[in-house]
Formats: C-alpha cells, sequence, structure tokens
C-alpha cells in the first residue's frame, strides 16, 4: 500500500491579464474550484493508476474538506486518514475516528469547530505564469499525535509519500514512523525548508524540481546549469537517492544502482520525458511523484519506477487541473508505442 502523508487544499482559481499592482483593482475570469494540495494530489494521482492508497491529512468540517473526500473516494483512496472536525486538541484524532473507507469522510466531524480546509488562492495571468497564496488552514494541524495515532495505515504501507505543506515536526514524526515500520520513504521538499539529518538519510528518493533543488542548495556558493551536479551536491545532504524532476526535459535519477555505474557505487541516468502538447503543468510534479510511490511499492527498481513516473507527469499536462487531469493505467498502456 502506499501512505501519503500531506496537504489537501482547496484551489481557487482565477485567470487575469496582469496582476494587480497594490492598491489596484483586477477584473479576472469566472473562479473555478478544484481539489488540490500536494498530499492529496499525489494520492489521487497513485490511487487512478490503481495503487492501494490511503491519504492521511486534515480538512475542515466544511464544503470544501467535502469536496476533498470526494476527489479521493473518486480517484479510489481510501477516507481512513482524511481526519475532520475540532483540532484544537492534539492527541484526540482516536476519538474523533480515524474513519474506515465509505464511513462518511469530510462529513464526520464535530459540527463547525476546527480550522478550515486549507485553500490556496491562485491567478494565472495571459503568460500562464501563476501567483500562489496558501493558507494552511486545517493542514497546520496535522501533527506528530495524528501521526502515532494511524499507526496501522504505517504498518499497511509498503512506501510513504511525504511533501512540506505540514507542519515540519509532523514531516520528521511520519519520517521515522515510516522507517520504524520498514516502509520505504518518498520525499518532496516542496516548499522547501531545512530537514533534520536524520529524516533526509531516510529519503530513497528525495524527489524534487529544479526550483526546489536550488533553493534547497542554496548554500551561498553558487550552482552551474547541469543538473548532475545538483544532483551530487543533494546527494551530499544525505538522501539515499535523488531524482531531479525536469519538466519537458524530463527527470535526472542518481542513486546506488542506478544507470551503468558499478551496482554497489552511485549512477546517474538522464530520463527523457515523452514530448506532449503542454496545456496545464499544474500538479504535474505530484502526478510524477504519485505515480513513482505507486510502482517503487510494486517493486519497480528505482530507474525504472522514474520512468513510468515521467510519463505519468507528461499526460497530467496535457489536460487541464490538477487531480482531474491525471491518468488511470490503461491510458498511460494506451500511448506506448506512440
Ligand atoms: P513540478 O510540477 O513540480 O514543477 P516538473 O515541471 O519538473 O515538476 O514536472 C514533473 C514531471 O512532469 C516531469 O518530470 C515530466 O515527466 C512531466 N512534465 C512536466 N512538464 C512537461 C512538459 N512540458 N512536457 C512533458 N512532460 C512534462
Amino acid at each position: 500500500d502506499l501512505l501519503v502523508v500531506g496537504s489537501a487544499n482547496a484551489d481557487l482559481v482565477i485567470g487575469l491579464e496582469r496582476r494587480p499592482a497594490a492598491g489596484e483593482t483586477v477584473l479576472g475570469s469566472d473562479l473555478v474550484i478544484h481539489p488540490g494540495g500536494k498530499g492529496a494530489n499525489q494520492a489521487a494521482a497513485a490511487a487512478r493508476l490503481g495503487a492501494r492508497t490511503t491519504l492521511l491529512a486534515r480538512v475542515g468540517d466544511d464544503a470544501y474538506g467535502r469536496m476533498l473526500a470526494e476527489a479521493q473516494r473518486d480517484a479510489g483512496a481510501a477516507l481512513a486518514g482524511l481526519l475532520v472536525g475540532p483540532t484544537d486538541t492534539p492527541g484526540t484524532v482516536g476519538k474523533e475516528g480515524i474513519k474506515e473507507p465509505g464511513e462518511g469522510g469530510a462529513t464526520g466531524g464535530a459540527e463547525g469547530k476546527g480550522a478550515p480546509t486549507g485553500v490556496a488562492l491562485i491567478t494565472v495571468d495571459a503568460a500562464g505564469d501563476n501567483s500562489i497564496v496558501v493558507s494552511p488552514g486545517a493542514n497546520a494541524r496535522l501533527s506528530p499525535d495524528d501521526v502515532a495515532a494511524a499507526r496501522a495505515l504505517f504498518e499497511a504501507a509498503a512506501v510513504v509519500s511525504l511533501q512540506l505543506e505540514i507542519p515540519l515536526e509532523t514531516v520528521a514524526a511520519a519520517a521515522r514512523a515510516a522507517a520504524e515500520h520498514d516502509a520505504r520513504l518518498v520525499l518532496n521538499p516542496s516548499p522547501p525548508a531545512r530537514l533534520p539529518e536524520d529524516v533526509l538519510a531516510l529519503c530513497d528518493p528525495l524527489v524534487l524540481n529544479e526550483h526546489e533543488a536550488r533553493l534547497l542548495l542554496d548554500t551561498g556558493r553558487s550552482l552551474g546549469d547541469d543538473p548532475r551536479e545538483w544532483a551530487t551536491a543533494l546527494l551530499g545532504l544525505g538522501p539515499r537517492s535523488v531524482v531531479i524532476t525536469l519538466g519537458a526535459e524530463g527527470a535526472l535519477v542518481a542513486g546506488p544502482g542506478v544507470g551503468d555505474g558499478p551496482t554497489d557505487g552511485i549512477g546517474m541516468v538522464r530520463v527523457p520525458s515523452p514530448r506532449v502538447r503542454a496545456v496545464d503543468t499544474t500538479g504535474a510534479g505530484d502526478a510524477f511523484t504519485g505515480a513513482l510511490g505507486w510502482r517503487l511499492g510494486r517493486g519497480d527498481g528505482l530507474e525504472q519506477a522514474v520512468r513510468y513516473a515521467v510519463r505519468v507527469g507528461a499526460f497530467a499536462v496535457t489536460r487541464a487541473g490538477a487531480q482531474e487531469s491525471y491518468p488511470g493505467a490503461a491510458e498511460i498502456e494506451a500511448e506506448r508505442g506512440e
């Protein structure tokens, strides 16, 4: 099973010609609301592909929380870890109930208490560039106690996938719980933040895009334009392996036994992405990482898993939206040999 521990947000999207300056008002398009958040996206991507997936996350007892629960259910993910309701008292998750799949998901919380569901306010300008403001809401209340209470989910997991849109102490607790239960750890350091050394050392792989790689490596010395250099520097931070996603260029994989290097040493391989007409790159990285976690859990080697994940990422950019753009396994198979 794949356990994704992370964020769930409602993405509120408005298109506009250009962004307003301070104090200015501009008119935009109709508002569109999508289920989002890196955790929810990754879980939806993996579940769509057929992975047995659970999302451990917090949403508010509100309409957005219900939308997110529904999106997880539609994708085929289990709702057992979607926590709702009052979040003021840490460690009450057992009483709030880690719900069984189908038990009602986000409708089960106590009335009107606790933090609202996380929201991302997204504007997209005419050039396709976006600006995003995130209000973490309930995501900020996902606690190490929630991780402790979700023990059964970690026991069942072959792979645990993490991102950084929840408190860092919760990320660390989840990483350690994964290690305790012999689950493989996939971690996307986004938004970039400094991680405890023992957590970094568990990452297999650390998955990140170019932007995140640069921020994580911002040690004062300048980095060149060669992703191989970044990979080497990132490995120096301690993870067991590294995957750098490179948009249309695919991904770079670095780790033990990768490529033609000595089987016990570190090898690196560039994995090209299929050429596609990009419509909307939102959530491509999350689709990639969800797919990667699923394939690793099935027993693929890292390089093999990345070869699959780039196809899923490429598919995701050919359709609008994040979760709505994610393919099923049959759709990925159908385009083989194109
Ligand atoms: P993020 O969405 O986190 O910025 P990337 O842009 O690196 O991550 O994209 C993740 C993956 O999605 C890539 O490795 C690639 O497989 C796929 N992808 C993204 N953009 C494109 C594109 N324009 N054409 C083909 N594949 C793409």
